[in-house]
């Protein structure tokens, strides 16, 4: 496995403390008081506009190991084609990535980000979300897109926003998007993966995070993550061929809504939909 997907992932190759890791947003339980401002600050989407420059906001972080507190400004959304060099920050797992004063702590801060590529037309969203709460985030979203379409200039339409709830998440779509591919039909084959391997790889419990890094011209990769650790586990293929005949299948009205059916957007994700199912009684109560 290369470094893209280790990075992807949140795995530091180099020499970073482990607190690092941490990060809050895929943390099974609430995270450390300063980590995770998603349910304090609003969305930024104000004037989030095509031609919207990157923007940052000052915030008061209190260092998770030391409780120093201190004011640090962090990004709430960047403009990958006029800031390129923020693009390479977030997929360094650099962004808003910040060094106590006090004891040096290097720690990153999940925030609600907006990833804006205008040359490409892609707007992603990314909510900082526990996965028991997924239908939490998909209501604040809407509200959301509510206020953006009250702030848009008229005759500009609510931007195909897409939906993500974790940073990892967020880099699987920028990759997935930079290789040219659809996201429902990427999520779809990941839906038949769990589909007919379902002893193996129960959706409640692993993750499937597309490799683009791996990908190629015969092959697409896929990483099987352990959810609840976030420790990666194996390396799946999947034949290549199959995701072209699904593109030209989908490419019929017809099939497109069965597509648009099964993922309805904006957070199109075959684990949620398996995550939804109300068959699991087990599940903990969340605080
Ligand atoms: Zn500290």
């Amino acid at each position: 496995m290369n470094q893209g997907i280790r990075r992807e992932i949140g795995v530091q190759p180099r020499g970073i403390p482990d607190s690092r890791h941490m990060s809050v947003s895929d943390h099974p339980r609430p995270p450390v008081d300063g980590y995770s401002l998603s349910r304090y600050s609003r969305p930024g989407f104000a004037g989030a506009g095509k031609n919207q420059m990157s923007q940052k906001h000052t915030y008061s972080i209190r260092c998770p190991k030391c409780g120093k507190e201190q004011k640090v400004d962090l990004y709430e959304s960047i403009n990958v084609q006029a800031t390129p060099e923020l693009k390479t920050k977030l997929m360094a797992n650099e962004l808003n990535v910040l060094t106590c004063d006090d004891c040096k702590l290097s720690f990153r801060v999940d925030k609600p980000l907006l990833y804006n590529d205008p040359a490409h037309h892609v707007m992603i969203y990314l909510i900082p979300m526990d996965e028991q709460v997924f239908d939490e985030g998909e209501r604040e979203f809407a509200d959301s897109l509510q206020r953006l379409t009250g702030l848009l200039p008229e005759g500009i339409d609510t931007p195909d926003v897409c939906l993500v709830f974790s940073r990892s998440e967020l880099v699987e779509r920028i990759f997935l998007f930079d290789a040219g591919l659809d996201e429902r039909i990427i999520e779809y084959i990941k839906y038949m993966i769990y589909t007919n391997n379902l002893e193996k790889l129960n959706p409640k419990e692993k993750n499937l995070l597309f490799d683009a890094e791996d990908s190629t011209d015969e092959k697409l990769c896929f990483v099987v993550q352990d959810a609840p650790s976030r420790r990666l586990e194996s390396l799946l293929h999947y034949d290549r061929k199959t995701y072209d005949a699904l593109a030209e299948m989908f490419d019929e009205d017809e099939q497109t809504a069965t597509l648009l059916e099964l993922f309805p957007g904006p957070h199109v994700s075959a684990r949620a939909l398996f995550l939804k199912e109300p068959s699991d009684p087990g599940r903990p109560a969340t605080p």
